[in-house]
């Protein structure tokens, strides 16, 4: 289970989407760059999956492939706006939705 936030830009006041947290199954990361989220499965990672942070991290460096532009995923990037590229946004209106994938 992850949730799907309806998010507000502080920057542009663009609304868009964006994933957040991961699940029992799967962790979520995001392009440093560009905000791209990328799944990664306990079937993936196997032992690094329930690891602490630094393993995790490290699993992420060494297995998952950069991002089409260029920009690495990582586990404390956050989705971008689409506008404007900033991270930096407002979740106060939050619409949780399941996500059945
Ligand atoms: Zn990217
Ligand atoms: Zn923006």
């Amino acid at each position: 289970m992850g949730s799907q936030l309806r998010v507000t830009c502080k920057h542009c006041r663009t609304v868009f989407k964006a994933c957040d947290g991961g699940g029992f199954f799967f962790h979520l990361l995001h392009c440093q760059k560009c905000g791209t989220d990328m799944r990664v499965t306990q079937d993936e990672m196997g032992d690094a999956f329930g690891a602490e942070q630094e393993i995790r991290d490290a699993w992420v460096a060494t297995n998952v492939p950069p991002c089409s532009c260029g920009g690495r995923f990582t586990f404390s990037a956050k989705a971008r706006c689409p506008t404007c590229n900033a991270d930096d946004w407002d979740a106060s209106i939050v619409k949780l939705e399941m996500l059945y994938d």
